[in-house]
C-alpha cells in the first residue's frame, strides 16, 4: 500500500485501522424525528451489530442510534484477536451455572467462531482475516496453565483442537525467546476490527437496518409494552431496547454502568516491517501471553506489528501512547529496538467485578456488557444470545442471568483505587 494513503481519519481515534479504512467509511445521518420500530438498539459496535443482523434476517424492523460513528467504540480500535471463551474463562461459569448450562455456553462460544468466518465470507468482508491464535507463557510455573487448559478443553469441554508447543518449537511460531512454551489454537484467529464492524454495518443496512450517527441516546422510558428513547432532536419508540454500549453507557441507564468499570487499554502500529514481519511470527497467528497484565501482538497485512497492552484505570490515558509502549514491546522483541513507530491509540474495557459478562433484561430492555476486555467472539454469543431472547426463546438469556455481577463496591470512586491496588498486586505476581 502506498505510504501517502495512510491518513488518520478524525472522526476516529487515531489509530492504524482508521488509517487503512477510510475507503470504507460511509457517513450516516443523525436522527432528527420521531420514528417508530421494533427493536432500538444503543450502540453500533459488534454487540448491536450482530444483535441487530439476527433480528432483521428474523424480520424484525430495527435502528441502532450511535453517539459517534460505527465501530468508534472497542469493536473498531481493538487487537482483532477472535479468542474463544470469555475473560473469566470456564471455572466460574461453571461454578456458579454448572456443568450443563457451562457447557452450552462454550458451546456458543464454539459457534460464534464459525459465525464470524460464516458472516465474513457471505458479506464478502475484506478484513484481513487469519486463522490461530498462540497463547504463550513466560513463567515456567505459568506453563502449566497451558496444559492444563489443553486438559480441561478436551475433557471436558470436547475441544480437542488445542496443540502444546514446547520451548524448543516455539522458534517456528514467534520470533522471540521470551516464552517457556505455547499452546496453539486453529479455530481462533485475528481479523481487522474497524474493516470488519464497517462490513457488519453495510450488510445490516443492505438488510433494512436503519443506522444513525451522532445519535447519543439521552434518556428513555419504559411504558407498557414500549418503549422511548430520547437523543438531542429525536425520539424512538420502540417494542424493545437494547443497551450495546459499553462503558460510554453513562447516565443513559445507572443501575448498568454500575455494574462495569473503564479500564484503559493500548496499542501501537510499528512502520510496515517488510523482511523483518515474516521473522517475528513466522506462523502469522495472534498471540497473547498468560500474564495478569498482558500483551498481545499481531502481524498486520501491510506486515507491521500491531502492539497491545498496558492497563490503567477509570480513563486514564497516557500522554504518549506510542512512548509508554515502547518498552514493553522491545522487550517482547529486543531486535525492533528503536523501530519506527507509526500510530498509537487506545480504548476502554468495560470489566465487571469478577470479570464474567453481564447480560440481561429488565422487562423489555435488554443489555450485553463486561467483555472485560476479551469480546471479538463473545459479543457474537451476546448478539445471538440477545436477539433469540427478543424473538421469543429465552433459554440463553436466563443462563447468563444466573451469572452474579453486583455493582462495583462503592462506586466508580471506590473502584479506581481497588483497581490500582489490584494492577499493583498482580504485577508483582507476574514477576515472580
Ligand atoms: C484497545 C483494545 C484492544 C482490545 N483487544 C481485544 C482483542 O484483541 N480481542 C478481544 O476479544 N477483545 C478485545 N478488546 C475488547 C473488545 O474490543 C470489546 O469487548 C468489544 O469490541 C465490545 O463491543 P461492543 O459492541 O459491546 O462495544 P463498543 O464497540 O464499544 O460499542 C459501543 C458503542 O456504543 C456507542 N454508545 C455508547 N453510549 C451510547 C449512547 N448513549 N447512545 C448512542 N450510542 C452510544 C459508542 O459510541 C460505541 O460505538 C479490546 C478492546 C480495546 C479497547
Amino acid at each position: 500500500m502506498p505510504r501517502e494513503s495512510l491518513e488518520v481519519n478524525h472522526n476516529y481515534p487515531p489509530s492504524y485501522y482508521a488509517a487503512t479504512a477510510a475507503d470504507r467509511m460511509v457517513l450516516r445521518h443523525e436522527l432528527t424525528d420521531a420514528v417508530k420500530t421494533d427493536v432500538c438498539i444503543v450502540g453500533a459496535g459488534f454487540t448491536g451489530l450482530y444483535t441487530a443482523l439476527r433480528l432483521v434476517e428474523a424480520g424484525k424492523h430495527v435502528v441502532i442510534l450511535e453517539s459517534e460513528r460505527v465501530g468508534w467504540g472497542a469493536s473498531g480500535r481493538n487487537g482483532g484477536q477472535a479468542i474463544l471463551g470469555f475473560s473469566c474463562d470456564m471455572p466460574p461459569i461453571e461454578a456458579q451455572l454448572g456443568y450443563e448450562s457451562a457447557r452450552d455456553i462454550w458451546n456458543l462460544m464454539r459457534d460464534s467462531a464459525t459465525e464470524i468466518r460464516q458472516r465474513i465470507a457471505q458479506y464478502n468482508i475484506d478484513c484481513d482475516w487469519r486463522n490461530g491464535h498462540l497463547w504463550t507463557s513466560i513463567l515456567p510455573r505459568r506453563e502449566s496453565i497451558l496444559r492444563e487448559w489443553q486438559q480441561e478443553a478436551a475433557g471436558k469441554w470436547n475441544y480437542e483442537t488445542l496443540r502444546f508447543i514446547p520451548k524448543n518449537e516455539l522458534p517456528d511460531w514467534v520470533g522471540t525467546d521470551r516464552y517457556c512454551a505455547g499452546l496453539y489454537d486453529p479455530t481462533a484467529g485475528h481479523l481487522h476490527p474497524l474493516k470488519y464492524v464497517l462490513g457488519l454495518a453495510a450488510a445490516a443496512e443492505r438488510a433494512g437496518v436503519l443506522i444513525y450517527e451522532q445519535s447519543a441516546a439521552l434518556r428513555y422510558q419504559q411504558h407498557g409494552n414500549r418503549v422511548t428513547i430520547e437523543t438531542g432532536k429525536g425520539k424512538v419508540t420502540a417494542d424493545a431496547l437494547v443497551m450495546a454500549a459499553n462503558v460510554y453507557l453513562g447516565d443513559l441507564d445507572k443501575n448498568l454502568s454500575r455494574r462495569i468499570i473503564p479500564v484503559g487499554t493500548f496499542m501501537v502500529a510499528t512502520e510496515p516491517l517488510e523482511e523483518i514481519a515474516q521473522s517475528l511470527i513466522p506462523s502469522g497467528v495472534c498471540v497473547t501471553d498468560n500474564q495478569f497484565i498482558l500483551d498481545y501482538f499481531r502481524l498486520s497485512a501491510d506486515g507491521r506489528l500491531l502492539f497491545g497492552g498496558g492497563c490503567t484505570y477509570l480513563g486514564g490515558t497516557p500522554r504518549d501512547i506510542q512512548k509508554a509502549m515502547r518498552p514493553s514491546l522491545e522487550r517482547v522483541f529486543p531486535q525492533l529496538k528503536g523501530i519506527g513507530i507509526e500510530f498509537g491509540w487506545g480504548g476502554m474495557i468495560d470489566c465487571t467485578v469478577r470479570r464474567t459478562p453481564d447480560f440481561g433484561r429488565h422487562g423489555n430492555v435488554l443489555w450485553a456488557q463486561g467483555f472485560s476486555g476479551h469480546g471479538v467472539l463473545p459479543t457474537c454469543v451476546a448478539g445471538r444470545v440477545l436477539a433469540e431472547a427478543l424473538l421469543g426463546d429465552d433459554t440463553h438469556l436466563n443462563r447468563f442471568m444466573k451469572l452474579a455481577n453486583p455493582p462495583f463496591p462503592g462506586g466508580k470512586l471506590f473502584a479506581a483505587p481497588i483497581e490500582a491496588a489490584g494492577k499493583l498486586w498482580y504485577r508483582m505476581r507476574d514477576l515472580f
